[in-house]
Parts: C-alpha cells; structure tokens; sequence
C-alpha cells in the first residue's frame, strides 16, 4: 500500500511516516516545508515539496498510483487564528479541497484527517465525546470543522470514506523527531527552552481560570500514540470500515501548572515563571474521552504520562538543543 501523507514534514506527520515506514507501508510526502522540516521525513521515503493547494502538483504526485492519505497539513496556532483568520480559512479549509478534488479526480477513496479538540470550544462537559456541540472559539477549531462538515458531505455524495481524528495537545518525541517550531508557541517545548536556560522566563496565560489551580488544562497526548491511532485508522478503512470520527486524548488533562511543576521533576531546573494576561481565544479546560476508538479500534494512549511525555522531549532537546537548525538529513 502507497499512503500519500500530507503536511508529513510536521510533528505528527513525520512521526506517523515513521511508523507507516516501519511497518511496511510506504509513505509519500507532501509538504510544503512553511512549517515542516525536510530533515524530519525519513531518506527511505519518496519526498515531494509542494503545496495542497496546487491542483497540479497534486496531479503529479497522485499519477504514481497512490491508495489512501493522510492530511496533516495545517497552520495551527490559536492566537495567530483570531488575528489572521483568513490565512486559516484559506490554508486549512479551501486548500483541503483542492486536495479532496485531486483525490476524486484519481479515484482515491480513503483519507485520514488531523483534527482538533477545538472543534469543541468552550465547555463545561469533561471529557467531552464526539457528541459534545461544536461550538469552536477560535478561527483555527472553525477551520478545521468546515473540513469535517465537508467530508460527511462527500462521503455521503461520493465514493470517500474518512477517519476524523480529533485531539489537542501532541507531545514528546519520537526517534529523532521532536517538537520544533518558528516561533515556538507552545507551552511543553517553551517551558524546556527554560529548563535548557535558552530562554528566561515561561509566561502563564492567566491563572485565574475556573480551574482548581486556576491555569488552563489541556489534554496532552504523546505523539507516538497518536501516531498508532492514525495507522489503526487507517487499517480500519481498508478492511471497510465506515466514515467516522474519534477523540484522542489520554482521559486526563492537565494544567498549567502542572506542566511547569513536571518539567521541573523531570528536568531537575526550577523555572523561573510570571503570571501573564490570557491568550484570546483560549478555552478553560478540553479533555477527551477516548472511549470511542478504544472500544472500535482497542486504542490508548501507551506513552502519556506529563513525565513519560516531558522527558521524551527533554532527551529530544537534549540530543538536538537547537531542534532543527543545524541538523542533517536523517
Ligand atoms: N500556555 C502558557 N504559556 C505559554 C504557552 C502556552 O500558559 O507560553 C498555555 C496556553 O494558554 C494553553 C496551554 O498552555 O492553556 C497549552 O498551550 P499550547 O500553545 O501548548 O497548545 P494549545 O492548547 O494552544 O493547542
């Protein structure tokens, strides 16, 4: 089987590449290196750099004969979403089809989408199910809900069926793929350029949430798990299964907080942090309930623990201080 993996130069994408690789799949990657790195996809895949947004590329690469994708192609930053929605409603949705047309245009049926716990926006329900009102509060959960209200239409318009898996916060590392990004916005990665002294100061983004430390609590999943679950995805629509969605989450959030506190036990730093105002369009609590895929698919989440997650990345950061400047191919 030949699996076009869209955005597969990204965290969760080369990580997923990996995992298809070593189990015998052979993975083609799109990517348009905005935010992906070259050096992250393995030699032993075939590597296209181009956008899902160019019909034409997408015909090129798609003549070789390609059985499903995976789209992981994505800007994904809250507060650049409320600043610059148009970007997001651009990059995310209307390219998302464009790559679905390519898809209909060469007869391929099957397609594994990255979405998001954003979808759900701002709740007092925890863990939410699949079920839960999609109300996003943020241009980027909007975006990628227009993709996943396109895809139920598709799939009951034409021959196309879909897993759309949602989750919020990736984390850890994987081989020598780690979490990387220019500028970094995230709160794991930021919090270890601390630990590492490369930066001075982690910044709360408020603490006076209705939570019981007060910060915001997240759902943190670590990235090799989600990899499993969009290979056993994807397993599942080839032996048939049906459109569907699943959540991702490892059943228990986490603040703040108790990120900071973690990454000081695994890191043995003490970071130095201020308390800062609230970052727009940031939801109090989103943790969800995996319950669905467990029980479809008999997937968990293996490697969660904030530990397990925080010193993954922390030996990442360590091997590679700079993450991807400086690197060579791998
Ligand atoms: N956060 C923070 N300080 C930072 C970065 C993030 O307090 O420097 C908080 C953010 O408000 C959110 C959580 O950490 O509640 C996780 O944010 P991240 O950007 O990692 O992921 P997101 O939840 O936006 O997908």
């Amino acid at each position: 089987m030949r699996v076009l993996v869209v955005g597969g130069a990204g965290y969760i994408g080369s990580v997923v590449t990996r995992i298809l690789t070593q189990q015998g799949v052979e993975a083609v990657v799109l990517d348009n290196l905005i935010s992906g790195h070259r050096e992250s996809v393995p030699q032993s895949c075939r590597f296209v750099q181009g956008d899902m947004g160019d019909a034409g590329e997408l015909d090129r690469v798609f003549e070789d004969g390609i059985d499903a994708v995976m789209h992981f192609a994505a800007h994904s930053l809250v507060g650049e979403s409320v600043e610059n929605p148009a970007k997001y409603f651009d990059n995310n949705f209307a390219k998302s089809l464009v790559l679905f047309e390519a898809m209909r245009r060469h007869q391929v049926q099957t397609l594994i989408f990255s979405s998001t716990a954003a979808v759900y926006g701002e709740t007092n329900t925890s863990p939410i199910t699949e079920e839960h009102p999609l109300n996003p509060t943020n241009p980027y959960g909007e975006s990628k809900l227009a993709v996943e209200k396109a895809m139920k239409w598709y799939s009951r318009a034409y021959a196309f069926r879909y897993a759309s898996l949602r989750y919020f916060n990736a984390a850890g590392a994987f081989d020598a793929v780690g979490e990387d990004h220019s500028p970094e916005t995230h709160l794991i990665p930021i919090a270890l350029q601390v630990a590492a002294g490369q930066r001075d100061e982690l910044t709360i983004f408020g603490d006076q949430y209705p939570t019981p430390d007060g910060t915001c609590i997240r759902d943190y999943v670590h990235v090799a798990d989600l990899a499993d679950a969009h290979v056993k995805a994807l397993r599942y629509l080839c032996d048939g299964g049906d459109s569907v969605v699943f959540n991702l989450g490892n059943g228990t959030g986490h603040s703040v907080k108790e990120v900071v506190a973690a990454t000081e036990r695994v890191t043995g730093k003490k970071l130095p942090v201020r308390i800062g105002s609230v970052r727009s369009g940031d939801p109090a609590v989103l943790v969800a309930s995996s319950e669905k895929i467990t029980r479809s698919l008999s997937w968990t989440a293996q490697l969660s623990s904030l530990e397990r997650m925080i010193g993954d990345a922390w030996n990442w950061k360590q091997k590679y201080p700079r993450g991807y400047s400086f690197r060579g191919t791998h």
